[in-house]
């Protein structure tokens, strides 16, 4: 052999001519041609186009030729190739192998002048695979070498070997694999794939999947379910299919969409597992959270989430939801008496009826014992609530046969309507709840509708008393004073306290403004026995200041009615030792006597036997002034404002006026006019025989801090005290009366008055 490895392949040993015709298989056609010379040529270049590498071995076993593909799969240096030494050519090639002593072992048995094909797999150190075939190459029928074949074929082996490994996957899996075509044709299945669905591979191939179809999900599933596999490539999620006996399973899915780079194919690959099980178990779960389990109709939860539902579609479609709250009535009883056995019964029962009374849309839940709620949507109003209500009733009240027993029940049942009533799911549970109380206060076995209007009234009181109490803590009312005067003598006679609150955020509110909303109650009196207590500290404070001054208190009837008015009173009064009681007036409304005009007159007589005076407020705008001023024993009758205001210009108004003078003389009383609001109004009064007067033409209710200076500077107008109104003195029996109440100077330096007896 040569050096030069590229060159001939020509064994120098044989004659030219045989060689040639060796080199050429007797089945190849003979047009390559007789030239030796060109058949050689021809075969060189054939060994040099082939990929594989080729080594000629003569029968002794020395080298004969070899071609260049085969010095490349070795990687054969230059060195022994020059030399032309086959013993290191075939050293070297040991020194390739993986297992050199096998390679060896291996070579003994493939012998040159042997008759067999051969065909084995060498390893070589760095990892590569070779695939070693041999072939005899016989000339005459004898052999007279070997051809050597090598290709490298270790990226056919890890293909194959990954191929491989896909295969058992594919068949071991534990999900179902289904391979289809882009058109969406079934390509192929594994073994899962046949369990869960119960078809068999050829039953399946070429079909297109949609024969498993449940029909559970709609086109819009299916359609976004592609729209997201084109676009992503991938799409995961949970479906039902149908297997082959028609039977329902769930199965959670991913589909992977598989291109090939080479053919540009594409291939969807789904996988996927039986999940019929879980969701079973997942719906029995949910029942357990959702539902009652003694009579399988919602629960609190779902009622809940329902309502809420419901409302908001409600406000959409502009219609009413009722919210029914539902009670049996006695069921305890029931349930004492026969045992919770039969008491369960009959709850199923009722449970049945009911739901089978409700159109399809509506709900009913069980909120636990004897109590349900129902919903009943899309209504108009009221009147079409109305007979579902009695429906309601009525099957509740139908005899329920439980075992030999027959019982006859009834339901009380609350109901408020949405939006008229405008609350969230728990507010509507809360008063359709409050309606059943009252529809059980009633008498059971009926409906009671609830009243949002009236609802939301009491809120508002409440809120406004809860303010109320609030600002007596914080300390944010405080009193005015308003002077009462004699018009004729031009001197001060006492001062009204009235109550001011004032707000923070609304200034000085009047008491026209807050008194209404407590009327009535527990905290009309706090705030009462506060003004008492508030005037009584001023007078002990004026008191200190050298003004001696009677000041008239309002109180409420509510006030007076408490049964510890009088001692309370007393107590107050012990508190304020400076105070003289003589200098305290309360001021009552003639319907401070609705309580009974008997225990009223006996309480004022004990108050006046403290010291105390009474005068009847706002008089002439009760329903019996005449009465109650025979009967209660109050020193002055305080003419109404309105009386006295509008007297200038109404004659009916006039004569009142004149009317109520002549009564206090008759029955030995004081009078004294409220709303003198002008000197024209003074001038009348004192021409009718009435001296004494409050009101804004005097002046107006004053801080107690202005009243020492005003008493001091407040000089009468000076027609008041004209010979011309002066001469129009009150009749003899007046003049009479007013003696005997007896309003006499103290003997004090302020110029302050005090009735005495
Ligand atoms: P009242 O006891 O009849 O008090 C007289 C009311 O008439 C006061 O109104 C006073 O400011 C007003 N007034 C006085 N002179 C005139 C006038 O010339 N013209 C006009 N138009 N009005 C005049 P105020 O202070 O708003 O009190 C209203 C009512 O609130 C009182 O009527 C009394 O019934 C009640 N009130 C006031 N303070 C208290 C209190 O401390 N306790 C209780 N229980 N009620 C009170
Ligand atoms: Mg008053
Ligand atoms: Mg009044």
């Amino acid at each position: 052999m040569t050096a030069d490895n590229t060159r001939t392949l020509v064994h120098p040993s044989l004659p030219q001519e045989s060689q040639a015709v060796s080199a050429i298989p007797a089945d190849q056609p003979r047009r390559v041609g007789n030239d030796l010379a060109n058949a050689a040529a021809w075969l060189k270049a054939a060994l040099e186009t082939t990929a594989n590498g080729i080594l000629l071995l003569d029968r002794d076993g020395s080298i004969a030729s070899m071609n260049r593909q085969f010095t490349r799969i070795w990687r054969i240096p230059d060195e022994p190739l020059q030399t032309g030494d086959d013993a290191a050519v075939f050293a070297f090639l040991a020194s390739r192998v993986r297992d050199p002593e096998e390679y060896e072992r291996r070579l003994t048995e493939i012998r040159p002048d042997g008759e067999d094909d051969t065909r084995d797999l060498l390893e070589f150190e760095d990892g590569h695979l070779i695939e070693r075939r041999s072939h005899p190459a016989r000339l005459g029928g004898r052999i007279i070498g070997r051809v050597f074949s090598f290709a490298d074929v270790s990226e056919d082996k890890a293909r194959e070997a990954q191929l491989k490994l896909a295969a058992s996957v594919f068949s071991h899996a534990h999900e179902g694999i289904m391979i289809t075509n882009a058109k969406g044709d079934i390509v192929d299945v594994n073994a899962i794939f046949c369990r869960i669905t119960g078809y068999s591979r050829e039953e399946v191939i070429g079909r297109n999947p949609r024969f498993l179809k449940s029909g559970r999900q709609d086109d819009d599933f299916y359609r976004a379910m592609w729209a997201e596999l084109i676009a992503r490539g991938h799409w995961a999620g949970e479906l039902w299919n149908r297997d082959r006996n028609g039977k329902l399973y769930a199965q959670r899915l991913s589909i992977t969409t598989v291109e090939d780079v080479i053919d540009a194919s594409r291939h969807y690959v789904a996988v996927f597992s039986d999940v019929t099980e879980l969701k079973e178990r997942e719906r029995q779960i949910k029942r357990m959270a959702y539902y009652d389990a003694l009579t399988g109709v919602p629960n609190r939860v779902l009622l809940a989430d329902r309502l809420n539902l419901a409302l908001a579609q409600t406000r959409r479609h502009q219609r009413c939801l009722a919210l029914i709250y539902l009670d049996i009535d006695g069921f305890k009883g029931v349930n004492d008496i026969h045992g919770h056995d039969i008491g369960n019964q009959l709850l199923v029962a009722i449970a049945n009826r009911l739901r089978d009374a409700l159109r399809e849309g509506d709900t009913l839940a069980r909120l636990g014992g004897d109590e349900f709620a129902v919903v009943v949507t899309d209504l108009g109003g009221w009147s079409e609530c109305d007979p579902i209500l009695f429906r309601l009733l009525g099957v509740v009240a139908t005899p329920i046969h439980v075992g030999r027993n027959v019982f006859l029940l009834s339901a009380s049942m609350g109901v408020t309507l949405f939006p008229q009533d405008d609350g969230d799911a728990d507010t509507l549970l809360r008063h359709a709840d409050q309606a059943m109380y009252q529809a059980k206060q009633a008498g059971r076995n009926r409906y009671q509708r609830f009243d949002a209007e009236e609802e939301l009234q009491t809120q508002t009181r409440h809120r406004s008393l809860d303010r109320i109490a609030q600002a007596i803590a914080q300390n944010e009312f405080e009193l005015h004073f308003q002077p009462k005067v004699n018009m004729r003598t031009g001197t001060v006679i006492g001062a009204e306290a009235l109550i001011r609150w004032r707000h923070p955020e609304q200034g000085l509110v009047m008491p026209g403004d807050f008194l209404p909303s407590i009327e009535g109650s527990e905290l009309m009196v706090r705030l009462g026995n506060w003004v008492l207590d508030a005037a009584l500290r001023q007078m002990t404070a004026w008191r200190g200041q050298g003004l001696d001054i009677s000041v008239s208190v309002n109180v409420s009837a509510h006030q007076l009615q408490q049964a510890d008015f009088l001692s309370n009173l007393e107590r107050k009064l012990a508190s304020y030792p400076e105070v003289d009681p003589g200098y305290l007036e309360l001021e009552i409304l003639e319907t401070a006597a609705l309580g009974g005009v008997a225990r009223t007159s006996n309480l004022i007589e004990s108050c006046q036997s403290l010291g105390v005076h009474f005068s009847l407020d706002d008089f002439g705008t009760g329903y019996s002034s005449l009465t109650y001023l025979r009967h209660l024993p109050a020193n002055v009758l305080k003419i109404d404002q309105s009386f006295v205001r509008g007297m200038l210009h109404d004659s009916s108004d006039l004569a009142i006026v004149e009317g109520i003078i002549g009564l206090a003389a008759a029955f030995h009383r004081t009078a004294i006019a409220e709303g003198v609001e002008t000197v024209e109004h003074g001038k009348l009064l004192l021409h009718l025989g009435c001296d004494l007067a409050q009101g804004y033409g005097i002046a107006r209710p004053m801080p107690a801090g202005d009243l020492p200076a005003w008493v001091a500077a407040w000089r009468s107008p000076p027609v008041w005290r004209t010979r011309a109104v002066q001469s129009q003195q009150p009749d003899a029996d007046a003049r009479r009366a007013q003696k005997k109440s007896r309003l006499v100077r103290r003997p004090r330096k302020t110029r302050s008055w005090k009735w005495s007896d």
